[in-house]
């Protein structure tokens, strides 16, 4: 039994191998190391944010915000129900991310709104593959411009989570779930 750690949202895992993708924000194998490895409490912390990374995380945090709204009401709303617990994953995934854009934010913690979804799981299957391309291709060009590594590595890190989001959502638009 080991404790791995990932570096992109802190959170902690109890297993026998590396887990392949972080439980919580779906960051992949790379960043998840053993516990003693990773500084502990400054996962967070960057000692000059510039107004470019400010700009490009609050638009995170509200992009994400927004989706995991979305997503919630896609797992409560909708008539499949394999359908609705993959957006509750999706849902818990959308709010960590916007949850760790907080955390270098130094904002208050988040809190969902209401957002609207359709009765027919298959429309927000659709919406949402759009909404994890969408999100990629604003985090190609966010990590770009982050000068700080913490940052740079983050928006990195939510590029191949958004990948592996739209990747779940067509899987579950083509199998005949919906
Ligand atoms: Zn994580």
């Amino acid at each position: 039994m080991n404790i791995y750690r990932c570096t992109i949202c802190g959170e902690a895992s109890i297993a026998e191998k590396r887990p392949s993708d972080c439980p919580l924000c779906g960051a992949k194998k790379r960043y998840i190391k053993e516990l003693e490895k990773v500084k502990g409490d400054d996962l967070f912390v960057v000692k000059k944010l510039s107004d470019e990374s400010k700009k490009n995380l609050l638009l995170a945090l509200n992009m994400e915000t927004y989706n995991a709204s979305f997503y919630k009401c896609a797992s409560v709303n909708g008539d499949v129900e394999t359908v609705k617990a993959v957006f509750k994953r999706l849902a818990k995934v959308a709010r960590e991310h916007a949850d760790i854009a907080r955390k270098f934010l130094g904002l208050d913690p988040i809190i969902l709104q209401e957002e609207e979804c359709s009765l027919v799981s298959a429309e927000n299957l659709q919406k949402a593959a759009v909404r994890c391309l969408e999100a990629v291709e604003f985090y190609k060009k966010a990590a770009t411009e982050a000068r700080e590594s913490k940052i740079s590595t983050f928006f990195k890190a939510m590029i191949d989570a958004e990948e592996e989001g739209g990747i779940v959502a067509k899987k579950m638009l083509n199998s005949g779930n919906q």
